[in-house]
């Protein structure tokens, strides 16, 4: 007997329909489909989807052509209602084949959210995995993401290599959605924080005629030194803000921090006064500025 009599046969590719072609998805999808994956992308601008185009990644016209078949669906846009209007348009559950697909959610949205994505899951016959993402643009390119997942036991096989093909790591919280989500702004707190730190240190460093590089120099390798805070630092000393995480989305995050930490009864003092910065740079048209040109809201 040759051992090809006893090889199982190949597993189908999975397909992947990626709904969002940011700066996110775009680099997800293309990861998703380097792990083997066979993937359909939409986005509400065509040109983004379109020069994802490739051997296994294939640009979709509309929602509901990308999630045609699809055995996981993944939403990478800006908010609950985004989504809410892209899965919209997907067929209802009574008019597509009873098959179980997942719904993986990985955009940032807020714990008051969940119950509204629950229902258009149940509505379109889909599994809902709250899975979130800590991580900016590179990460997302090198496929270093740390993905926080929410959902039932049953759906983990079949997403594993989505999560895996985009992430370093999957931290698997609860079965239920809507855990990922609340821990996600619990950590995007802590990064505005940092980041607007580091903005007011520099910004004050500079008013006080001193090199705004001195803070960063002083601080670097020692307890109070991250990678991300130099990161941070370089691109406020440099003044280039070319987008890792804009602005527009800083704005929407800390607005759903201090929401969701209003309706906790918890003060967040900083996360309100960093929604006040985030809004200042953006009325000065820095929307799609990356979230570091808050240092632009000390002058
Ligand atoms: P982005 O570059 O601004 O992309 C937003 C996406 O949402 C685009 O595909 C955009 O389509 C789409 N969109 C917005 N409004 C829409 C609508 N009404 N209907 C249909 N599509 C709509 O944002 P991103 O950085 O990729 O972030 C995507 C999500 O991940 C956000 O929830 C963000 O908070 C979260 N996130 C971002 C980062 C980061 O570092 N960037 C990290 C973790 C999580 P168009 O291209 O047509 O505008």
């Amino acid at each position: 007997m040759t051992t090809d009599a006893i090889s199982p046969p190949p597993r189908p590719a999975l397909r992947v329909a990626v709904l969002g072609a940011g700066l996110m998805g775009a680099p997800m999808a293309r990861n998703i489909a380097a792990a083997g994956c066979q993937v359909r992308v939409w986005n509400r601008s065509p040109d983004k989807a379109s020069s994802l185009a490739a051997p296994n990644i294939t640009p979709a016209a509309d929602p509901a052509g990308a999630a045609l078949h699809a055995d996981v669906i993944v939403t990478m846009l800006k908010d609950a209602s985004a989504i809410a209007e892209v899965m919209s348009a997907l067929p209802d559950a009574d008019s597509v084949p009873a098959a179980s697909v997942c719904w993986l959610q990985m955009s940032t949205v807020g714990p008051a959210d969940i119950p509204g994505l629950e229902t258009l899951a149940a509505r379109k016959g889909l599994t809902l995995i709250d899975a979130p993402v800590l991580g900016t643009r590179q990460p997302a390119e090198a496929g270093q993401l740390l993905v926080l997942a929410a959902g039932p036991d049953s759906t983990k096989e079949a997403v594993q290599p989505v999560l895996d093909a985009v992430g370093k790591a999957t931290r698997w919280l609860d079965t239920a959605p809507g855990t990922a989500t609340r821990l996600k702004l619990a950590l995007n707190s802590w990064v505005f924080a940092l980041t607007h730190g580091a903005a007011e240190s520099l910004a004050l460093a500079r008013g006080l005629g001193l090199a705004p590089e001195l803070v960063a120099d002083t601080l670097r390798g020692g307890p109070l030194d991250t990678p991300f805070f130099q990161i941070k630092a370089q691109a406020m000393a440099s003044g280039n803000f070319t987008p890792a995480f804009t602005i527009d989305n800083a704005v929407k995050d800390s607005a759903l921090i201090v929401g969701a930490a209003q309706e906790a009864g918890v003060r967040a003092d900083l996360a309100e006064a960093g929604l006040t910065r985030y809004r200042r740079v953006q009325a000065q048209g820095h929307g799609g500025a990356d979230m570091a040109a808050t240092y632009l809201a000390s002058q």
